[in-house]
């Protein structure tokens, strides 16, 4: 029986159900061997408790991360399934017969690659509330994210690394041990072998945290080589390994970011993007149809570029991973001319955003509300809205005044604050409202019909789909707001 099937025995046999790392690309023999030091496995597992696993956090989860380079080589004591112990050195996973001693050899790279390596860690993990060490913090509750060794040591095969998932519900585990095979980690074509150790730990350690693997590959949960080095990203992203599969613990998409914040608290954001506005120039005159071209780069990625004009968003262009030539963001036909001053903002993916202001005149200035926008005051030049106050039901007569940006007719003909909604059994509308779509069509969150009355209200007429992109890049013809007034409401990240 090789190693692979070996685990998945054990697995089944603790009645439990998974075992990451047993996809068909992945139950090669792998680079678990002695002597190889191939980039090719893309196996970093992990195994999930049984049920009815104890799941220690009762004084709070450990913010700790003890990455441990087993120098002079480490001693662990395979342990009954489910009961991990980082201070006790006990482990459940492996092959080894329960209560045998495993011994795992120390980290073999050099001091540079080690100091690399960790580096990464730190600031994959530094939005966290967790620490990320590589002393012993001694009798203590911690994760210990050994990074040492290789595969047949434990023994597992193929892996580069293996970690229990959780608690076995997918809940964080407190004080349990995650393995890296950092023996068995060389470069790719694309990857340094710190990038690629650190892509493992930070995945180990997650798992532990109980976050499942994810089909992208700038996130340390990914199998996929390249995109360089990977951060946990803030947004709905597809489950799966070599392909998009089920989540483990539910739902279609997992926002690592997000469970981890959950877990473990905030820790230190990263910096803005740097951002570069090169047009237009400031205190410069401009035609219709210009655009702003902005260089935004950041080492996490950018995850959108926008521009505000007098305070209102009108453009926003989705970031490009990797992408460093300038974007280009155009300024919808609908904003009023005048003096209008541009609020360029790049951000990443934690919504950690950069901003520079350049104040740009197309033709007059004007001289009234007239020659603005509907809803917009003239003032200096300037045309803009006040800030929205509307809520959901005030009566409104365009959608910038309402804080979801959605006006629409919510029955009889009159128009009110609302939102876009789906339509189902869990339409997500305030209490009072239902979502006037059919069950999976879009619709607008508004009063139930009255009994016995009539009148299906429609949806939100233009606010479509717009799948989030360039939704936002609103036209407001002058004078074409009647009816058509709901703008698809851009979800923030945050
Ligand atoms: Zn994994």
């Amino acid at each position: 029986m090789s190693r692979r099937a070996g685990l998945l025995a054990f697995a089944l046999a603790a009645s439990s159900v998974s075992v990451a790392g047993a996809g068909p690309t992945t139950d090669e023999p792998g680079p678990g061997e002695p002597g190889s030091m191939v980039p090719s496995g893309i196996d970093r597992g992990y195994v999930r408790p049984p049920p009815g696993t104890p799941v220690p956090v009762a004084h709070g989860l450990s913010k700790i991360i003890f990455v441990n380079p087993c120098r002079g080589g480490c001693t662990f004591t395979k342990s009954t399934p489910g009961s991990s112990d980082a201070f006790g050195n006990q482990t459940w996973l492996g092959d080894a017969p329960v209560g045998s001693s495993i011994s795992i050899s120390e980290f073999a790279h050099s001091q540079q690659v080690w100091d690399e390596t960790i580096a990464c860690i730190r600031e994959v993990y530094s939005p966290y509330g967790v620490e990320v060490v590589d002393v012993d913090p001694g009798p203590i509750p911690h994760h210990e994210a050994v990074l040492a060794g290789r595969a047949s040591e434990l023994p597992i095969g193929g892996a580069l690394g293996v970690a229990p998932l959780g608690g076995g519900q997918c809940e964080p585990a407190n004080n349990v041990i995650s393995f890296s095979f950092a023996n068995n980690h060389g470069p790719s074509a694309t990857m340094t072998v710190a990038q690629r150790m650190c892509w493992t730990v930070a995945q180990e350690s997650a798992h532990s945290y109980g976050l499942d693997h994810e089909f992208d590959c700038s996130d340390p949960l990914t199998y996929i080589d390249g995109c360089g080095q990977k951060f946990f990203r803030n947004k709905a992203i597809r489950c799966g390994r070599g392909r998009v599969e089920e989540c483990i613990c539910g739902g279609a998409t997992q926002n690592s970011h997000a469970r981890l914040t959950a877990a473990l608290g905030v820790g230190t954001l990263p910096p803005p993007p740097t951002l570069t506005v090169s047009a237009p120039i400031n205190n410069s005159t401009v035609q219709p149809g210009f655009s702003v071209i902005a260089t935004a780069i950041d080492r996490r990625g950018v995850a959108r570029v926008e521009v505000s004009i007098n305070g209102w968003r009108w453009s926003v262009v989705e970031g490009v991973f990797g992408k460093t030539t300038p974007y280009l963001v155009a300024i919808p036909a609908g904003v009023p001319d005048g003096i209008m001053e541009l609020d360029v903002r790049a951000c990443n993916d934690l919504d950690v955003c950069a901003t520079q202001r350049v104040t740009v005149t197309r033709g007059l200035p004007c001289a009234s509300a007239e020659a603005c926008a509907v809803g917009q005051r003239c003032d200096a030049g300037r045309c803009f809205w006040d800030p929205p106050t509307g809520v959901i039901g005030d009566a409104c007569t365009y959608a910038q005044a309402c804080v979801s940006e959605v006006c629409a007719d919510i029955g009889s003909g009159d128009l009110a604050c609302t939102e876009n909604c789906f339509g189902g059994p869990n339409d997500q509308c305030p209490v009072g409202f239902e979502c006037s779509g059919a069950t999976g069509q879009q619709g607008v969150c508004a009063p139930p019909p009255e009994p016995g009355g009539c009148c299906a209200v429609t949806g939100a007429g233009g606010s479509g789909d717009g799948a989030g992109t360039t939704a936002v890049a609103v036209n407001l013809g002058l004078g074409a707001l009647i009816g058509l007034v709901a703008i698809r409401r851009r979800r923030r990240r945050g």
